[in-house]
This record gives structure tokens, C-alpha cells and sequence, in this order.
């Protein structure tokens, strides 16, 4: 199992690639194969034919999952991109840690 500390609904940054500088929601995180699904990147096109003769097939637009090594994480309180650290909360739940302004969530 490969550890991605996203979660879905975080924000993350493109920092490489085709998509890069482009910013979007995590909208999946496939734990098994270590790869994120992010609202907006790395789209593909896909046609679906139609089952009905004389009718045109269907061009659908979906984001496709991807390698999440080039993504940062875009921190929801500073707004910045940052390394994702981790803390451990006075409940003693671990929590992961904005670098830049230490806020944890
Ligand atoms: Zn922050």
C-alpha cells in the first residue's frame, strides 16, 4: 500500500506535466494503486458509442487518475502550497500539518 496523505475534498497544486500550475479538487484517492483523481486534471475523452443505430455516440470529458507525486497540496487555512507534516493532537489523533503556517487539519 502506497501512503498518500491527501484526502478527498483537499486542494492540491500541479507542480509538472501537462496540467501544471492548474489547481483542483481531490475528488478520489485510490489507496490500492496510489493514484488521485482531481477535479479538472488530467482529463481524458472518452466516446461512447451509442447502443441506438443513426445516433451519434456521446463525447465524455473525465478526469483521469493520476500519479500524485507532482501535486502539492494547497493548505485551507494560508492558502499557500506546502509540504504536508503531521502532528499529534492533545487526543492523540495524528493530524497532518501545514509547513508554512503550522495549522493543522
Ligand atoms: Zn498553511
Amino acid at each position: 500500500m502506497i501512503s498518500i496523505d491527501l484526502k478527498k475534498g483537499d486542494t492540491i497544486k500541479v507542480m509538472a506535466g501537462k496540467d501544471r500550475s492548474k489547481t483542483g479538487k481531490v475528488v478520489g484517492v485510490d489507496r490500492k494503486s496510489g493514484l488521485l483523481t482531481v477535479e479538472g486534471v488530467n482529463i481524458r475523452t472518452r466516446f461512447e458509442r451509442s447502443k441506438r443505430q443513426n445516433q451519434k455516440g456521446q463525447k465524455v470529458q473525465f478526469p483521469a487518475p493520476f500519479n500524485p507525486s507532482k501535486v502539492m497540496l494547497v493548505c485551507p487555512n494560508c492558502g499557500q502550497i506546502t509540504r504536508i507534516g503531521h502532528v499529534i493532537a492533545s487526543s492523540g489523533k495524528k493530524l497532518r500539518a501545514c509547513k508554512k503556517c503550522k495549522s493543522s487539519f
